[in-house]
């Protein structure tokens, strides 16, 4: 605060002022003249009321004409109070003390105190706080009224801000003789300026680039962040229209739609693609609004945006990430479903045919085990370019997971025409597919269901086309199957079938039983198949034809070969220590089981049992001599090497090439039963007998015919030279107990 300075006091005295401190909140004590002993702090106190008369000086032409006038007269008064009433702004009159002396109708609305409530009452008890709003003293002093912006409080405690105009009253002598104050609450005006500024500051600020226009599309203001989003200083934009963003073909229609809008409803929304200054484009998500002026017209309009590449790129993304295969590319499950149901009520409409196709590919659970993942999953890429570059545009193709694929056949003519795309498919398959210096041969299985013939909706398609799969998995080979009635049933049986033969083991219902095989020449048993039986708790025997493919096909085949072989050597084992005269038992080996690690494991088993090792018969089809060559003959070498005998089941049925089997340290060959049975009445029957017969004679190997049923086929074969038979005519296959009692009768 400021010290009052000599002419500060001059000019006090030139008032005839008293000189004022304040001695407490709401009091003033008035001193005539510079009172002794008063020291310097008392006058720095004086300064906060020498402000307020300062004040007084800016209205003192009023208060001559009004408020000297009111003394003249009571009357005069009175008609001056009403005068004073009539003015809508609150207007107090002081002493020079403060003391309240008048109180105008505005004053008491403004503060709500009535007029014998306040007056003679100090100004102070006005005050929202009584320290911090004194005028300028000097301002004060050199004009004779102040004016300033304060706190106020009302009767009921409410604070306001107010302007407040103070001028000095002078009596007629021209000595100063009260204060006139007008107080104006500014509450609403404040805050509406308020509201300005931070509009002012949101638009500066804002992370929307913003452009506001005239009514004509021109320019008129830019914020921050319009420069940084478009490259345009808000120079570069002024006087411009926004198509400086917009002038896109791809734009053009919508810019359009959104101003007739925006003339419309005041508003439009929308996405659009915006260039840069520098050429860039970029999407941006735009509001425009239109501003009015007081008779509708639109004054001006209001545009907001912001750069939406990176959320597109995300949408993009996740979209990709939901719809589609993140290995191959391709449609995943879902998105296939959506395709296929819109594709599918096209179908409806054009009264076409539609085809689902569920593609597996065979054995390559193997080739991802031999070859590794990454290999695979490049042959698996291979595998949908070839699909989608054999099928044409408007054919759907998808990955399911795993290697298999669903392809749906939006439109076909003709049921057939699912067939020959089914073989395309096959075809473009097959031919050899490299990868890090690997040729790699695959074939597929494809199931196929028809629309409308085999159902109506997606589900049903697809469950109905992988039935179809799943049995043209079963042939073994390259194949597609039309889904048929019946193999929705035989395929949930098979489901059943395949989890009880999980656990067919741990529950112990497997069995050996062993048929013997006859020496034709002497009548002896020389030996005995294994024969694998499956006493199902619930269902009873089920035949080996029927759950064997089902192992084959799940790989159940390579725990339950192993149980084979051991329960086998076992049992040899218990027939050499119970004396039995000895034989060899054949087991029946899979393809399968025909891995490297083969030829140890079953030595290990038979060292184990600590049994002759050419006690033990290996029973292996032509099928798996077909596979892989070198490494099936290495591996059979070394059971022939290891003195493990070898004989060659179902012989007659696959390739029986002669040159073929030179190859293979065999010691036997079983000819099939389908031969045998129509002997000796079926001349060809009994023709291919004897030619397999002669046949493995000169290769120099055994003969054992199966399926001998009657003495008219046992006959023959010993009169064309066959060496040993096996057949319900001489033996069902037997269980062990049986079997040893058959043995211990026959070659004793
Ligand atoms: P397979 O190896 O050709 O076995 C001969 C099949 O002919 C046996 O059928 C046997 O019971 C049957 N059989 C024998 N004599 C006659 C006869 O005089 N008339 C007729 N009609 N049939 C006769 P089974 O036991 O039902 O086995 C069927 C097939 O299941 C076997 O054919 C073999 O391929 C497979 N199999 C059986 N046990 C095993 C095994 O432990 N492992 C593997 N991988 N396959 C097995
Ligand atoms: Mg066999
Ligand atoms: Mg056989």
């Amino acid at each position: 605060m400021a010290i009052p300075t000599r002419d500060h006091t001059d000019l006090i005295d030139r008032l005839g002022l008293p000189l004022l401190y304040r001695e407490q909140k709401l009091g003033f004590i008035g001193v005539a003249g510079k009172p002794e002993g008063y020291d310097e702090e008392a006058i720095l106190r004086f300064s906060e009321l020498s402000s307020l008369l300062a004040g007084l000086l800016h209205v003192r032409h009023v208060y001559d004409e009004r408020v000297a006038s009111l003394a003249a007269s009571e009357s005069e008064v009175l008609r001056q109070k009403q005068m004073l009433n009539q003015i809508r702004d609150s207007v107090i009159t002081m002493d020079l003390d403060g003391y309240i002396n008048d109180w105008n109708h505005g004053a008491e609305q403004l503060f709500g105190y009535t007029p014998d409530e306040i007056i003679g009452k100090n100004i102070l008890m006005l005050y929202a706080d009584t320290h911090n709003d004194y005028p300028l003293f000097n301002a004060f002093l050199e004009y004779g009224s102040h004016e300033m912006t304060v706190r106020r409080r009302k009767k009921s405690g409410e604070l306001f801000w107010a302007s407040v105009s103070l001028s000095v009253a002078h009596d007629d002598a021209g000595n100063p003789c009260g204060l006139i104050g007008f107080i104006v609450d500014i509450s609403d005006r404040l805050a509406a300026e308020e509201t300005l500024t931070l509009h002012a500051r949101i638009f500066e600020h804002n992370t929307e680039a913003v452009i506001v226009t005239d009514s004509n599309l021109r320019i008129i203001s830019t914020n921050h962040a319009f420069s940084l989003v478009t490259g345009y200083s808000q120079d570069e934009a002024l006087g411009k229209t926004p198509e400086i963003l917009t002038n896109l073909p791809q734009t053009a229609f919508l810019t359009a739609q959104a101003h007739q809008q925006v003339n419309i409803d005041g508003q439009w929304s929308g996405e659009l693609q915006f260039r840069r200054k520098d050429g860039r484009t970029f999407p941006a998500s735009v509001s425009v609004n239109s501003v009015q002026g007081f008779h509708g017209t639109i004054r001006h309009y209001f545009l907001a945006f912001t750069d939406i590449t990176e959320r597109k790129e995300t949408e993009r993304q996740i979209y990709r990430l939901a719809y589609y295969d993140p290995l191959t590319g391709l449609p995943n499950r879902e998105h296939f479903y959506t395709l296929l149901e819109h594709a599918l009520s096209n179908v409806q409409r054009n009264r076409k045919y539609g085809a689902v196709l569920v593609l597996d590919l065979n054995r390559f659970k193997h080739i991802n085990d031999s070859i590794g993942r990454t290999p695979a999953n490049t042959i698996l890429c291979e595998v949908g370019r070839r699909l989608s570059s054999t099928l044409r545009a408007q054919d759907i193709v998808s990955r399911h997971g795993g290697d298999e694929f669903t392809i749906a056949l939006p439109e076909i003519a003709h049921r057939d025409h699912a067939g020959q795309v089914a073989q395309k498919i096959l075809a473009s398959l097959a031919e050899p597919f490299f990868v890090e210096q690997h040729e790699i041969m695959l074939s597929a299985s494809i199931g196929i269901s028809i629309y409308p013939d085999d159902g109506c909706d997606t589900e049903t398609l697809l469950k109905k086309a992988d039935v179809a799969m799943y049995r043209a998995k079963q042939t073994g080979s390259s194949a597609h199957l039309f889904y048929v009635q019946d193999m929705n049933q035989r395929s949930l049986d098979q489901l059943k079938l395949e989890g009880d033969l999980r656990r067919a083991i741990e529950r112990d219902e497997l069995e050996l039983h062993y048929q013997p095989q006859i020496d034709l020449a002497t009548g002896l048993i020389t030996g005995a198949e294994a024969l694998l039986r499956w006493h199902h708790h619930e269902q009873g025997d089920i035949s080996p034809a029927q759950f064997i493919p089902v192992a084959e096909e799940t790989g159940l085949i390579i725990p339950i070969g192993k149980w084979v072989i051991d329960a086998a050597c076992r049992q040899i084992r218990v027939w050499i220590d119970q004396g039995l005269p000895p034989i060899r038992i054949a087991v029946n080996l899979s393809t399968r089981q025909f891995s490297s690690g083969l030829p140890r494991a079953i030595l290990a088993v038979v060292e184990l049992h600590g049994i002759p090792n050419d006690s033990l018969e290996l029973e292996i089809t032509e099928s798996m001599l077909m596979h892989n060559t070198d490494a099936v003959v290495e591996m059979m070498q070394e059971f022939a090497d290891a003195g493990i005998l070898m004989a060659l089941d179902d012989f007659g049925t696959g390739f029986s090439s002669l040159s073929y089997l030179k190859r293979f340290p065999i010691n036997s060959l079983k000819i099939d039963q389908s031969f045998v049975r129509g002997i000796p009445v079926d001349l060809h029957d009994s023709a291919i007998a004897s030619a397999i017969i002669g046949m493995a004679k000169t290769l120099g190997l055994s003969v054992i015919a199966e399926g001998v049923e009657t003495s008219a086929q046992m006959d023959y074969l010993r009169n064309a030279g066959c060496d040993e038979i096996q057949g319900y005519y001489f033996s069902r296959p037997l269980p062990a107990s049986e079997f040893a009692a058959l043995l211990s009768k026959i070659n004793q």
